[in-house]
């Protein structure tokens, strides 16, 4: 029988509202109890001055497979998120084919099963072919094992269609992710509408395309009485719009990507095709409100949107080049950066919080916790490690990141899946 103790960490499991300096225990590649382990031959992690925190969980990953695998693959994702410190990863159903059939779903599962380091789940689309015209077989993807469905990358304009997917949804228990985004209103739009689109002649996508999306949601939310998820929130509207549905008790929440608070749509000046994401980059007002949101807990959720890109399909003309950057590899390290010694938005538990019990709640997933008898999915942080972004070392198997060169504080060291380690800080 295996056995790991892990000695003298600020252990942090806000499941439990545990945060102490303790040892974890983990036997059969589950979290155990101190008799458990008691009198057996054990390997042990010293995790002195470190946080042991639940594995981390990011709701938000684009995996290229199938389809795509020159941009990243299962495995090389997974090696990503091990690095960036997740056990669990949720990949979006925008693959190709798409993921909108139970097929599909088992390819990815087995997939996985091969060749991934971390527990990969995977969410199956809303419509057919993400074109939003016809809904998806739901069920039977409920039935395939999908833990969540969404359009992301695209987003269904048709309410009554959005409207039938969230009944379904509801009926068969499954949560829903939107991507919010109202066609009409963006058009052709490739950067946040305002000064900087205007200045460079690129055209604007406003805050508005993705507020009024937010709003539907909240609409339908109401009248379905279930539960709809708000995908990388980037305007200030958005916030607002959810913070006060939530204080009526509507079903809704929100997520955040670290490009969302780390940069503003400044970043577009010099052309950069590594600044160009959907939604795009915004202005100071929508950071700052983010940050309120993340503060008073309107927003509840951090992932990456991790969206890898070779290189050569980036090196084009800004309004040719695909939306997105990789993100599994920096998004630790800058939210601890930005969120928890810059701005002080929060404390470390509140984020770890956000990567944990938060996206496990919303997916109804074992995982986030340290209680006795779940997966010992465990990563060890060390939030002060000083450390300078080079995409060169990337697990990625792309490099599309504007990050590079960031001198940022806080660092993942140790990722643990199911009582392995999967990665080591060397
Ligand atoms: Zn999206």
């Amino acid at each position: 029988m295996s056995v790991t103790i892990i000695r003298n960490g600020r252990v942090i499991d806000p499941a439990n509202k545990r945060d102490d300096v303790g040892d974890v225990f983990i036997a059969k590649g589950k979290i155990a109890e101190m008799s458990d382990v008691k009198d057996q031959k054990s390997e042990e992690i010293d995790a002195k001055g470190l946080i042991v925190a639940p594995g981390l969980i990011d709701i938000h990953v684009h995996l290229r497979e199938p389809g795509q695998g020159h941009k990243e693959t299962i495995a090389s994702g997974a090696r990503a998120a091990a690095a960036g410190g997740f056990t669990t990863i949720v990949c979006m159903p925008n693959t190709s084919p798409a993921a909108d059939n139970p097929a599909t779903i088992a390819w990815i599962k087995d997939r996985a099963a091969e060749t991934a380091c971390v527990n990969v789940l995977p969410t199956g689309a809303i419509s057919k072919n993400i074109a939003g015209e016809e809904l998806a077989p739901i069920g039977s993807l409920a039935n395939a094992g999908v833990v969540a469905i969404t359009d992301d990358g695209h987003c269904i304009q048709n309410h009554e269609l959005m409207r039938r997917a969230v009944e379904y949804a509801r009926m068969v228990g499954l949560p829903l992710l939107d991507h919010c985004q109202d066609s009409n209103l963006v058009g052709n739009g490739v950067v946040n509408e305002g000064y900087w689109s205007t200045l460079l002649g690129l055209p604007g996508w406003p805050a508005a395309g993705e507020e009024a999306i937010v709003m539907r949601n909240i609409l339908l939310a109401e009248l379905c009485d279930h539960h709809i998820h708000c995908q990388h929130i980037s305007a200030a509207g958005s916030v607002r719009l959810i913070r006060e549905a939530r204080k009526r008790g509507v079903k809704i929440s929100g997520e955040v990507c670290p490009h969302h608070i780390a940069l503003t749509d400044e970043a577009i000046q010099n052309f950069d095709t590594n600044c160009k994401m959907n939604p795009p980059l915004r202005t100071r007002a929508d950071v700052d409100e983010i940050l309120q949101g993340i503060a008073d807990g309107t927003l509840s959720i951090l992932c990456s949107d991790h969206a890898p890109h070779a290189g050569f399909e980036k090196e084009v003309e800004f309004d040719q080049a695909p939306f997105g950057i990789v993100g599994l590899e920096t998004e630790l390290g800058l939210f601890i950066d930005l969120l928890v010694h810059k701005h002080r938005t929060i404390d470390i538990a509140r984020l770890i919080g956000m990567y944990t019990v938060e996206p496990a709640k919303l997916l109804k997933l074992d995982a986030g916790t340290l209680s006795v008898g779940a997966p010992a999915d465990i990563t060890l942080i060390d939030p002060k490690l000083e450390w300078t972004v080079r995409k060169d070392q990337f697990q990625s198997a792309s490099r599309n990141s504007p990050f590079e060169g960031w001198k940022l504080r806080g660092h993942a060291v140790r990722t643990i899946v199911g009582g392995k380690t999967v990665w080591k800080l060397s």
